[in-house]
């Protein structure tokens, strides 16, 4: 069973979640109700998953996401919030989130998310997919940047696909075949160990590649 850890301030917020999280067959191990508190239940019951509020008393989510990637690096954290701006999001996953979901979705969508990343993936809500995108697509001031792994071809087509672009454009922009475009795609998705496209995205963006 998934072991979760719920830090959330909201007292009807936290009692709606557990709920959920019970019915979807998770095992709700803890609670708290501010960041220093969530810190310190993560590095006593080390929890497959913490979902994080944004916005709490002590820490917020951003800074807790950052010390629980340091404190208990085997916990994968699902960011839950109110906001879809920009800075937020992006200052999220910068930190280390593996997941994003907001609010005012579905709160299927949160099972959802917490399902993926369970099985070691990543899931950003549909209300705020746009931002990562965009964020791909015009590099500037982004998470501080890592050697990247791709070749400067496998760079223009991963921003390609950032950009929503099938193979067939991808092979007409680049003036390549589509046999080749393929096999580039393939060595993308093994040197970022990303299950599919909008995976390896998400890891470029995170180590600052595109
Ligand atoms: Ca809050």
């Amino acid at each position: 069973m998934t072991r979760v850890l719920l830090v959330e301030d909201h007292p009807l917020t936290r009692a709606g979640l557990r709920a959920a999280l019970a019915d979807a067959g998770f095992d709700v191990a803890g609670e708290a109700a501010d960041g220093l508190a969530g810190l310190d239940q993560a590095i006593a019951l080390r929890p497959d998953i913490a979902v994080v509020d944004l916005g709490l008393p002590g820490l917020d989510g951003v800074e807790l996401t950052r010390r629980l990637r340091q404190a208990v690096p085997d916990t994968r954290v699902v960011i839950l919030t109110m906001h879809d701006l920009d800075t937020e999001v992006l200052a999220a996953l910068a930190a280390g989130a593996d997941a994003y979901c907001v609010k005012s979705s579905n709160p299927q969508n949160v099972i959802l998310a917490l399902g993926v990343v369970a099985e070691g993936g990543a899931y950003f809500d549909p209300a705020i997919a746009h931002i990562v995108l965009r964020k791909i697509v015009t590099p500037s001031a982004g998470p501080v940047t890592q050697a990247s792994p791709l070749s400067p071809r496998e760079t223009d087509i991963l921003r390609l696909i950032a950009e929503g672009a099938g193979n067939a454009d991808i092979a007409k922009q680049l003036s390549l075949g589509l046999g080749t475009v393929k096999g580039h795609i393939r060595d993308i998705l093994e040197k970022l160990s990303a299950a599919d496209r909008t995976q390896a995205a998400v890891v470029a963006l995170r180590r600052g590649i595109i």
